[in-house]
């Protein structure tokens, strides 16, 4: 089969691979029908996540049918349209059982990411998630099949479905970590795919404004189409304006969807929240942070809410939204190309202006 595999920074090549086989009875094999880069893919393209070793094949968002299955996947059957979880959960432990997914404890154990403990274990995402192949390919082996796919109705067609294996619950546990109430102001760092679910996902929790920070054109242009105010950082003092804008007080809630490449963006964050407020950091981020003002959020009595995205939880809940039309998750591509041109989609997603996502069709 065809897959984009990883070879080193800025190195990323379409080849023949093997196909993937059933490992244990609770695998599934899907056929991918559409996939995506993310904007943590870039983090691989850059190089600057370890554990990543030559020919490991990339993607942890995709979706696709049925083909195969184990023995003990009673919910799925060959020819079963659904969407795969970008994060790997087994369903079972703690964790998984209350609903803290990407928290599980079984799908990465080996790992020690978090100073002692790990997260679960990610599609196509190194060594250190578990090194499990990912979904830029035309086939995946999807462990845990009997918990984490999703049946997508028929009615509802692949672009509209994809992005609820990892940015649309991204961004809306993101807003839903705000406890966002009627008439709230949240303001939103990092206007990539991420914030854009957040901008939205905020109005559909009630936000009464959602402030929009980035400086890059389209970006900005998108969320202004979704009804939030764009505040281009390269043009204006972002503290000084969002005071402005919110009659000296600050924002109730602050969101960092500006990914692990600005620091800066968490320290305006919290620097900008009103007393009180809550600081929600969806994007990824490793390693440790200098100048955090802590000292802020202590006196403000700051509410700091991050970590990864638990999305099985979210998946239905977020279906049901797209079905009754309260949104449309595909506003969001920009780019379609064939997975063969992969390459030639990290590059240009990596430039980023004039383009907001890119999905793949093996
Ligand atoms: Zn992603
Ligand atoms: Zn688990």
């Amino acid at each position: 089969m065809r897959a984009i595999c990883w070879y080193g920074r800025k190195d990323v090549r379409v080849e023949d691979v093997p196909e993937p086989k059933i490992l244990t009875k609770r695998d599934a094999i899907i056929k991918t029908t559409l996939t995506a880069i993310c904007g943590s893919d870039l983090h691989l393209y850059h190089g600057t996540v370890p554990g990543m070793r030559e020919g490991d094949i990339l993607g942890h968002e995709f979706m696709g049918e049925v083909v195969e299955v184990g023995t003990e996947v009673p919910n799925l059957k060959t020819g079963d349209r659904v969407v795969v979880p970008c994060s790997i959960a087994c369903g079972n432990c703690f964790f998984c059982q209350n609903g803290m997914t990407a928290l599980c404890d079984n799908s990465n154990p080996e790992s020690d990411l978090a100073d002692g403990a790990s997260p679960a274990g990610l599609f196509g995402y190194s060594h250190l998630f578990g090194g499990y192949a990912g979904g830029q390919a035309q086939y995946v082996r999807v462990p845990f099949a009997d918990f984490g796919p999703m049946k997508i109705p028929a009615d509802i067609g692949d672009e509209q479905a994809l992005f609820l294996t990892d940015i649309f619950p991204t961004g809306y546990m993101a807003a839903a970590n705000c406890d966002i109430r009627p008439g709230d102001v949240i303001a939103v760092w990092g206007c990539g795919p991420v914030g854009q679910f957040a901008i939205r996902s905020a109005f559909l929790l009630g936000a009464e404004r959602v402030i929009a920070i980035d400086n890059i054109p389209v970006r900005l242009d998108l969320a202004a189409a979704a009804g939030a105010t764009p505040l281009n950082f390269g043009e204006a003092d972002v503290a000084e304006q969002l005071k402005q804008l919110t009659a000296g007080r600050g924002p109730d809630a602050c969101i960092n969807a500006a990914g692990m490449s600005a620091p800066d963006a968490l320290r305006q964050a919290i620097l900008a929240c009103r007393k009180g407020g809550v600081v929600s950091v969806p994007g990824a981020c490793a390693g440790h942070v200098d100048k955090f003002p802590i000292g802020s959020a202590f006196l403000k009595g700051l509410t700091l809410k991050t970590g990864p995205t638990n999305v099985h939880p979210y998946q239905k809940p977020l279906l049901d939204r797209i079905e009754k039309g309260e949104i449309d998750p595909s506003f969001v591509i920009s780019h379609r190309l064939p997975l063969e041109e992969g390459p030639a989609g990290y590059s240009l997603f990596d430039g980023r202006d004039g383009c907001t996502k890119i999905v793949l069709k093996p």
